[in-house]
């Protein structure tokens, strides 16, 4: 059946060179972002034995799906791979750069052309390529291997021959240093260390990324809303809930409510609270995540937090049209309020994205137009303003479900 769909970015092709650019696109730009691939997704890992015991067998391709009928080479196994992935699938992972002569081969040895630009116009663009694939390596004399930034990972370790290799050359005063490889020398961005020298990080890697490797530290709901009486002002009213599933800590509801943010102890009127039925995970969960996240990082605020015990967290209405979550606790009665609620959505800040730069955070969105904070019937002055969430345009009040922080 035929299906259009709108985007505007279109990459067609998915290697690894397509990977990237999306990857960075991504991460960089809103953009609706599409990638065309005119091969079949590889074998599922639960076929991958049954299909090696055919090869071994029969002599049949264990990677059956890796091109298109009609598009195969005469001969032994042929590295062909129009699939998603393309030939990073079968790849052997060393990556190493050009050497800065390359550039110049017709200034230095009167052959060839020599390039337009430079090995130093091209050393921030491998780095970034060695950090999104991850590569091991080991930093050569700088002289002949030169570099902006050491390798995201050290070099992964010699085998014997090598290492004798090695002492041999360094004997007769040769430097000799390893290929660099995109392989985990080490644990890297939720990918463990390889356990075998053939691990690959190709295209098939950063899908199985997510899986999330790491430890689920807690689990819950964590919707807020930062209201700003100026838009182009600093925030003024912030409210952060969570209800907590799963932590340390236990099971728990936490409601942050600053209604004085840069103020470490400002008058009870405008008081700073956070309501809980759980102390001990509030307090986690301020000092270890919310004192990172963007509106509230280096406020003073936080540290002045009162803490009031509350008896009741009750949630009501639709996620998708109008939604509250009402708070009490002792003559105090908190009334969050989301409206104008748009499409909901899925996405997982990596690590690096993420506020605490040290967990993956898959989430449920909704952004919400037309919020409010309500204390003892009183709306607390200030409006949303405009935020870019995973591409998506929403505002800083949003509805937030099923959120998961995975310390990588
Ligand atoms: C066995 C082997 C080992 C290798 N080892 C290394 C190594 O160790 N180190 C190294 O640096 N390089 C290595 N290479 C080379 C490296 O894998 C490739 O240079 C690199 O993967 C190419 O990536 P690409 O994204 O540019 O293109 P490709 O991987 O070729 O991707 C192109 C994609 O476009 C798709 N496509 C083509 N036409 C269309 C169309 N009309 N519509 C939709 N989709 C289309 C294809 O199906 C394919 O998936 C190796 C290659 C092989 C085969």
């Amino acid at each position: 059946m035929r299906r259009a769909i709108e985007s505007d970015v279109c990459i067609v092709g998915s290697g690894i060179s397509a990977a990237m650019v999306a990857d960075r696109l991504a991460r960089t730009t809103s953009a609706k972002i599409i990638v065309v691939e005119a091969g079949d997704e590889t074998v599922p890992l639960t076929q991958r034995g049954a299909m090696r015991e055919r090869f071994l067998r029969y002599g049949e391709n264990p990677w059956g799906r890796d091109h298109l009928d009609g598009y195969e080479i005469e001969g032994p196994l042929q590295s062909r791979s129009m699939q998603v992935g393309g030939l990073a699938m079968h790849w052997g992972g060393v990556t190493p750069r050009f050497s800065p002569e390359d550039f110049k081969q017709h200034s230095l040895f009167g052959v060839g052309t020599d390039w337009p630009i430079s090995y130093e116009d091209l050393d921030p663009f491998y780095q970034e390529a060695e950090e999104v694939m991850g590569v091991a390596g080991e930093q050569g004399p700088a002289d002949l291997d030169p570099r902006g930034k050491p390798f995201p990972m050290p070099a992964l370790p010699l085998t014997y021959n090598l290492q004798l290799l090695k002492e041999w050359a360094a004997t007769a005063g040769i430097a000799t240093w390893s290929q660099p490889s995109s392989k985990n020398s080490v644990a890297y961005r939720g990918r463990p260390a390889c356990c075998r020298p053939g691990r690959r990080a190709g295209r098939q890697d950063m899908v199985e990324s997510l899986v999330f490797r790491g430890k689920v530290e807690w689990s819950g709901e964590n919707p807020g809303i930062s209201l700003k009486t100026d838009p182009d002002g600093p925030f003024t009213t912030l409210a952060s809930f969570f209800r907590v599933v799963l932590s340390p800590h236990g099971r728990g509801h936490a409601l942050v409510l600053v209604q004085s943010p840069q103020e470490g102890a400002p008058p009870a009127d405008r008081a700073n609270l956070c309501l809980t039925d759980n102390e001990p995970l509030a307090r986690y969960l301020v000092g270890e995540f919310m004192a990172k996240f963007a509106a509230f990082r280096g406020l003073p605020c936080l540290a002045g937090l009162q803490y009031r015990k509350a008896e009741s967290f009750v949630a009501s209405g639709d996620p998708l049209r109008d939604y509250t979550e009402t708070v009490r606790a002792g003559d105090l009665t908190v009334v969050l309020n989301w409206q104008g609620l748009g499409e909901p959505f899925c996405f997982a800040h990596p690590p690096e994205n993420s506020a605490t730069g040290a967990h993956h955070m898959p989430s449920l969105f909704l952004g919400s137009e037309r919020p409010s904070i309500t204390v003892n019937g009183r709306v607390l002055p200030g409006k949303p303003v405009p935020r870019n969430v995973a591409g998506h345009p929403i505002t800083t009040a949003m509805l937030a479900f099923s959120e998961t922080w995975i310390r990588v």
